[in-house]
């Protein structure tokens, strides 16, 4: 667990355009390690996207390092709030769909896809479309069709909160114990501090922009049983939420109190 996958040093990063320069990230430093769901929370707009983008390699920082633990699988699977299904296409041939773009489609990809369909209740709707499958469902099948392509390391930008509360609990709860069980490395970004709380081995707190760490804080809940619904009454949930509230809020009352 102690082993860092992937480590930010230093991580700056402006936009520029016709209206000038937006400073979003500043001095970002932190670590990820071997299988760790880490959360990062901070307030909206403060850059959290734009670090994910760095970290995806799809955007450049301006200054800063990335470096990647090169003993490690280093392909990287992203998972964004919607969930970008092709409504044209069956959730069979959509949960594929990232082997076939990279010609990399072979016998055991389809194997693979058929025991994450099955292994989390997808199965029987294999031949249905998108819209046919409700809102939880078809995060899942998001989330299959990024696992499909066996990345080291997962990024989540908000991927729930296209979802109503009920189904919200429920997802998320059910998408952590997927990354949970098949031990895959994962940043997720949520503004729902519960949500941090419940999921995240440790949680990253960033100020307002442009965004620097600005707390690094453990989690370690008592569970009364093992299920990631229970984390909110675990004895430590409140005294934790109140500390990232604390934290959150200071943030926004420097730009406005
Ligand atoms: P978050 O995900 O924390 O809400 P983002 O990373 O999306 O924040 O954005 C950080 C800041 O950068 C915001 O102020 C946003 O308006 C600005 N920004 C994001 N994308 C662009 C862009 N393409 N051009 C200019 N500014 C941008
Ligand atoms: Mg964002």
């Amino acid at each position: 667990m102690t082993e860092p996958i992937l480590k930010c040093q230093n991580i700056c990063f402006s936009y520029h355009n016709s209206n000038g320069e937006t400073r979003a990230l500043t001095n970002i430093s932190f670590q990820v390690n071997k299988g760790e769901l880490l959360a990062i929370v901070g307030p909206s707009g403060c850059g959290k996207s734009t670090l994910l983008s760095i970290i995806a390699g799809l955007l450049k920082p301006e200054s800063g390092e990335i470096f990647m633990n090169e003993q490690e699988n280093l392909k990287i699977g992203y998972m964004l709030q919607q969930d970008h299904l092709l409504e044209w296409r069956t959730i069979w041939k959509n949960v594929l769909l990232g082997p076939e773009i990279t010609k990399t489609l072979t016998k055991e990809k389809e194997d693979l896809a058929y025991k994450l369909l099955s292994d989390y209740g997808l199965l029987k709707f294999k031949d249905k479309r998108p819209g046919e499958l409700s809102g939880g469902m078809k995060q899942r099948a998001a989330l299959i069709r990024t696992m499909v392509m066996e990345p080291g390391l997962l990024l989540l930008d908000e991927p729930f909160s296209a979802l109503d509360y009920q189904t919200r609990l429920m997802v998320s709860a059910d998408i952590g114990n997927i990354i949970r069980k098949s031990g895959i490395t994962a940043i997720l970004i949520t503004h729902d501090l519960s949500e941090a709380i419940s999921l995240a081995d440790r949680i990253i707190v960033l100020t307002r922009r442009p965004a620097t760490v600005k707390n690094d804080i453990p989690v370690h809940l008592t569970l009364p049983e093992d299920s990631l619904l229970s984390a909110r009454s675990a004895p430590e949930f409140n005294s934790l939420f109140t500390l990232l509230w604390k934290e959150i809020s200071d943030e926004y009352c420097g730009e406005n109190c």
